[in-house]
């Protein structure tokens, strides 16, 4: 017998140890795409009404533990307890919106000669799902729903740092009778875990959220074996405010648009353009807002940004705010234990900084001005990335012009909001592959099988 692999799961706000989690090698994966494998043979022949009771039973046991997925949130990924009720929320949204699916699951008939033709929507088999630290609940639930609903079986590796409401979800999925194998929970590494669904030949479909890096290696891992692939990866997202915008609400909300969940957040309006005229008083007005961001220990109610998820990432951030960096002002942060970081605001800022350029994934914003929409939309679209983004005016006709020219797959126009769990969700350019959420998700969890059946005598 090798020694276990074991990992520690601390607290961000506090850096305590909370438990250890036993991490799976290769053995392990191989032996849960087995288990998989075997139960998709009965889970696909599920009763589609049945698949979908067993679903609406696992909605309804997530939020019977929304309190207690919760306070695992807060504890291991540091998310104030507002949001993590609002994830633990979301997933059992999502879960009971695919319920709906099993017995919806429509194919078509085709008019042909000689005969009737049917398609139908087949699963894939196993589906190997690759989730990030930053929303671990929502980002499981994304995927593992619709692929569940449309008759597959899945594994979910969650990442190394945040594994225990996933390890949660899949008791919960057990206890409201969802049948082993076809949901499984397999912490791991992802050079080791993530890395064999891509290579193993029963894992027929990978979902992956996470960088941009990695997901290029497990775009062309699945290349060399033809699997499909959704990727959600990263974002540099715009918040543009013209002049004629309720300046006061725009400076007002933007700090939440980007410092959320301490700006860990694909979609993240990490870089806000005001057009010049009203630069000075846009900026008089978000100083306030900024100061005003409560950063704190995210159990508190009133708490609205918490710590950043690890030392390692907090070097990161900080080191896109070198001593010379142009901070305009700053929120606080606690002192003591806990990866605490400022919401900080840079500018003036050079469009060709990293600041300006790179995904920080930190409470960090910068803001620079632009002269008048077709620049706005120039200095928006001066990016590899296209998750996201918001557009604040009055002028109906510039808020639609601005959304069809912006190369993102997520807009708001005098708002922020970027997901909901009816509407698809993903990115443009190298923010992304595919779509999750929303009425069509299926599609990425299917194939379609054509049957031609003759009438001829
Ligand atoms: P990451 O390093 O890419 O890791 C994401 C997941 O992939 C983790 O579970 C990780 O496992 C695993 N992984 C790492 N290397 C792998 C490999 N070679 N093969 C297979 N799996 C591998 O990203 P992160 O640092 O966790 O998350 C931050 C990034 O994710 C940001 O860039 C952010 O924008 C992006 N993101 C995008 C979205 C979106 O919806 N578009 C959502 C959330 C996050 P380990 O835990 O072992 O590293
Ligand atoms: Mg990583």
């Amino acid at each position: 017998m090798t020694e276990p692999d074991l990992y520690e799961v601390v607290n961000p706000a506090t850096e305590e140890v909370i438990t250890t989690v036993e991490l799976g090698g290769a053995a392990e994966t191989d032996a849960a795409v087995a288990r998989a494998r075997a139960a998709f043979d009965t889970w696909r022949r599920v009763a589609p009404a049945d698949r979908a009771r067993l679903l609406r039973a696992f909605a309804a046991a997530v939020d019977a533990d929304r309190e207690h997925l919760a306070a695992l949130e807060v504890a291991n990924a540091g998310h104030t307890i507002g949001n993590a009720r609002w994830e633990a929320g979301n997933a059992r949204d999502v879960i009971e919106y695919y319920a709906a699916a099993p017995e919806r699951l429509f194919g078509r008939q085709i008019p042909v000669a000689g005969g009737l033709d049917v398609t139908f929507q087949e699963p894939l088999g196993v589906v190997g799902v690759i989730v990030p630290w930053n929303f671990p609940m929502p980002i499981a639930a994304w995927a593992l729903a619709p692929a569940l609903a449309a008759g597959n079986t899945v594994i979910v590796k969650p990442a190394e740092l945040t594994p225990l409401t996933a390890l949660r979800l899949g008791e919960l999925a057990l206890q409201a009778g969802i049948p082993e194998g076809v949901l499984q929970i397999l912490p791991g590494r992802g050079t080791v875990v993530g890395q064999r669904f891509v290579t193993h030949p029963d894992v027929r479909k990978v979902v992956f959220t996470g960088s941009t890096r990695v997901g290029k290696e497990i775009m062309a891992g699945c290349a060399a074996r033809v699997k499909p692939v959704t990727l959600e990866l990263g974002g540099k997202s715009a918040n543009i405010v013209f002049a004629d915008a309720d300046l006061a609400r725009a400076a007002a909300t933007a700090p939440y648009a980007v410092f959320d969940n301490a700006g860990q957040d694909c979609c993240a309006r990490s870089r806000i353009l005001v057009e010049a005229s009203v630069h000075d008083e846009f900026m008089a007005l978000l100083e306030p807002a900024v100061r005003g961001v409560r950063v704190g220990d995210p159990a508190d109610e009133k708490t609205e940004m918490g710590p950043l998820i690890s030392a390692a990432h907090r070097a990161r951030v900080a080191s896109y705010v070198p001593d010379a960096a142009a901070v305009a002002f700053r929120g606080t942060a606690p002192d003591g234990p806990g990866f605490w970081y400022p919401p900080t605001v840079l500018a003036p800022v050079r469009h060709d900084d990293p600041a300006f350029t790179e995904e920080i994934f930190g409470p960090v914003v910068a803001v620079v001005p632009f002269r008048d929409e077709e620049d706005a939309v120039r200095i928006a679209n001066a990016t590899e990335y296209g998750l996201s983004g918001s557009i604040w005016t009055r002028d109906v006709g510039r808020a639609l012009r601005v959304s069809r020219a912006v190369e993102a797959g997520n807009l708001s126009v005098n708002s922020h909001s970027s997901v909901r769990y009816t509407t698809p969700f993903g990115g443009f350019k190298q923010s992304g592959l595919g779509r999750e959420l929303g009425p069509d998700a299926l599609d990425a969890f299917t194939q379609t099988k054509n049957v031609f059946i003759s009438t001829e005598e």
